[in-house]
C-alpha cells in the first residue's frame, strides 16, 4: 500500500519522523510538498527567509531524485485539496504529517486532518517535547525556564531513525516558483544565508570546534560563537535530535562539558517557547501575563512615531551597540542574541515601541523567524512575557557594549561611520570634544546621529509608567 507523506517544515530525508514512520508501515510513499500560494501573500514573511526555505527544498528535492525510484511530489494550491489529490491519484490509505505548533499550521492542519479520507497520522517530530509532555507535579504546564528545563533534563531523549527503503511512484510534480515569482526580491547590499542540509551539517560541524567555549564566548557579538543553526532548526534542514545528539557524544569524550550543556539549555529554551505557545496561544496578540492583558503600557505604533522607528530600523539611533545589531540584521537577515536583547529592551524602554510592529519587523527580517522564540523573545524585553526580565531592570546600552564588546569590533564592523573612534569613545560617541570628532574624521550629528533620546530620562520614564499600572 501507499502513504503519502506531507512535508513542510522538516526539510530533509533523515530522521523525518512522519517520513520514517511512512517508510516503517509502507514500501511505497509520496513525499509531498504543498506550495500554498497564499500562504507566501501574508505580510511578515521576507526574502531571507523565503530564500533560505527554497534553497533548502531545492536541494531536498534534488537529494531525493538523486536515489533511484525516488521522488518529492510538488504540487501548488490548497494543501488540503492537493493532498487529497494525491490519496486518491495513489490510491494511498494513509496519510503522514509532522506536528506544527503555530497558530496558522494548527489551523491549516486540522482543515486536513477533517478533510482527508484517509488516516492522517501526525507525529512529533520539530522539537525534544511538545504540548503537554513536560508538566509541573501538579500537572499544569511550566511558566519558569529553570523548572522546566530540569526536567527536560532529566527526560529520556529520541535518538535521531533512519528511513526504511521505499519507492515513490512516479507522479506529477511541478516546479518550485523561484523567490521572486512568489513575490520577493533580494534588497540591495543584503547578503543572506544559503540553506540547505549540506549548509546545516557543515554548520554543526563547524560549531563542534567551539562547542565548548560556548558558556564563556556565546555572549560576546563580534566572535563567531554561536552555532547559527537557528534557521536551520527553523526549516528542519537538521532536526533537533541529530545536534542535540551530536552534542551529547562530544560530552562522553569530555569531562569538560559545561559549553556543551550551556548550549544544550539553549535547544531546552526554544521547546520551552514552544511548549508556552501551544499552551497559551493568546500570547501571540496579547501579553503572556495576565495582569497586562487588557491593561497594557500604552505602545507608541510606528504610524504614531515614525521619527523613532525609522531611527530603530535603519541602526541610526545614535547608541552604536543598538544601531550595530539593527545593521547587521538589516545587511544579514541574522542578529547576535545578545543584540536581540539589547535592541528589544531598546525599543521597548527607551523608545517604547509597539511591540506587535517589532514582531512584524523581524518576521520579515529574520531568516530564523519562529514565532515562539519570537514572542517569547520580545515579551521577555518588553517584561510583559513568560518568565520576563522584570521591569525595572532596564538594560543600559552603553554598559552592554562596553562588557560585551569592549574593544567595539563588532560596533565598528556594521557602523563603519565609527571605524577610526578610539577605543574609549566607541561606546559614548557624542561625549567626544570637536577636536576628537576630527582627528577621527567623524561629525556626531551629521556622519552618526546624537541620541536620539537620553537613555537615563527614559529609563525612570519607563520605570514610571510600568509602576503606574501595577498599582
Ligand atoms: C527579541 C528576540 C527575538 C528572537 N527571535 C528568534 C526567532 O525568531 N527565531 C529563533 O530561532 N530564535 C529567536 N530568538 C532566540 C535567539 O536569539 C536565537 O535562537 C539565536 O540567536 C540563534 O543563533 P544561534 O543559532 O547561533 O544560537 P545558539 O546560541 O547556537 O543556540 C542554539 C539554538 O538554540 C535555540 N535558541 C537559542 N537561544 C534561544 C532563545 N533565547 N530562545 C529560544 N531558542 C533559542 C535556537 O534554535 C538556536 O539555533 C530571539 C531572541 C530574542 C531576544
Amino acid at each position: 500500500m501507499t502513504a503519502v507523506t506531507v512535508i513542510r517544515r522538516s526539510l530533509r530525508e533523515h530522521d523525518n519522523t512522519a517520513l520514517v514512520k511512512a517508510s516503517e508501515e509502507h514500501d511505497e510513499v509520496v513525499p509531498l510538498y504543498v506550495v500554498d500560494d497564499s500562504y507566501f501573500e501574508q505580510a511578515e514573511l521576507g526574502y531571507p527567509r523565503v530564500k533560505f526555505w527554497h534553497d533548502s527544498l531545492k536541494e531536498l528535492e534534488q537529494d531525493l531524485s538523486e536515489t533511484d525510484g525516488k521522488q518529492l511530489v510538488v504540487r501548488n494550491g490548497d494543501p488540503a485539496e492537493e493532498i487529497q489529490r494525491v490519496v486518491e491519484e495513489t490510491e494511498a490509505d494513509a496519510v503522514y504529517h509532522n506536528r506544527d505548533y503555530r497558530p496558522y499550521s494548527k489551523k491549516r492542519d486540522q482543515k486536513v486532518e477533517d478533510e482527508i479520507e484517509v488516516p492522517v497520522k501526525s507525529f512529533k517530530d520539530i522539537v525534544m517535547f511538545e504540548k503537554e509532555e513536560i508538566l509541573t507535579n501538579s500537572g499544569t504546564p511550566y511558566k519558569v525556564y529553570s523548572y522546566y528545563k530540569k526536567k527536560w533534563f532529566k527526560n529520556d531523549k529520541r535518538r535521531p531513525q533512519k528511513v526504511k527503503d521505499y519507492s515513490t511512484p512516479e507522479l506529477e510534480s511541478v516546479e518550485i516558483p523561484s523567490v521572486s515569482e512568489l513575490g520577493f526580491e533580494k534588497p540591495e547590499d543584503m547578503s543572506v544565508w544559503e540553506g540547505g542540509r549540506e549548509n546545516g551539517l557543515q554548520r554543526m560541524k563547524q560549531f563542534k570546534q567551539n562547542i565548548k567555549d560556548y558558556d564563556q564566548a556565546r555572549d560576546y557579538a563580534w566572535r563567531d560563537s554561536t552555532s547559527k543553526l537557528s534557521p536551520h532548526l527553523k526549516f528542519g534542514t537538521v532536526s533537533i535530535r541529530e545536534v542535540f545528539w551530536e552534542a551529547e557524544r562530544m560530552k562522553e569524550d569530555d569531562s569538560d562539558s559545561e559549553g556543551i550543556e550551556t548550549w544544550q539549555e539553549e535547544l531546552a529554551w526554544r521547546d520551552y517557547y514552544m511548549q508556552i505557545l501551544w499552551n497559551y496561544p493568546h500570547e501571540v496578540d496579547e501579553p503572556f501575563m495576565d495582569k497586562y492583558r487588557g491593561n497594557e503600557p500604552d505602545w507608541d505604533s510606528k504610524e504614531d512615531a515614525p521619527q523613532k522607528w525609522n531611527a530603530w530600523v535603519e541602526g541610526k539611533t545614535g547608541y552604536p551597540f543598538v544601531d550595530a545589531g539593527m545593521r547587521q540584521l538589516k545587511k544579514t537577515g541574522w542578529m547576535h542574541n545578545r543584540l536581540r536583547m539589547v535592541v528589544t529592551n531598546f525599543s521597548c524602554k527607551d523608545l517604547w515601541l509597539e511591540w506587535r510592529n517589532v514582531h512584524d519587523y523581524f518576521s520579515r527580517m529574520f531568516v530564523d523567524a519562529e514565532i515562539a522564540s519570537m514572542v517569547g523573545g520580545i515579551q521577555w524585553s518588553y517584561s510583559i512575557g513568560t518568565d520576563a526580565q522584570p521591569y525595572f531592570r532596564v538594560f543600559n546600552p552603553m554598559s552592554q557594549s562596553e562588557r560585551y564588546d569592549p574593544d567595539g569590533k563588532y560596533i565598528r564592523k556594521w557602523v563603519p561611520e565609527l571605524e577610526d573612534v578610539p577605543d574609549e569613545h566607541i561606546h559614548e560617541p557624542w561625549k567626544m570634544s570637536q577636536s576628537q570628532q576630527e582627528q577621527c574624521g567623524v561629525t556626531i550629528g551629521d556622519d552618526y546621529p546624537e541620541p536620539i533620546v537620553d537613555h537615563d530620562e527614559k529609563r525612570k520614564e519607563s520605570v514610571e509608567r510600568f509602576e503606574k499600572l501595577d498599582n
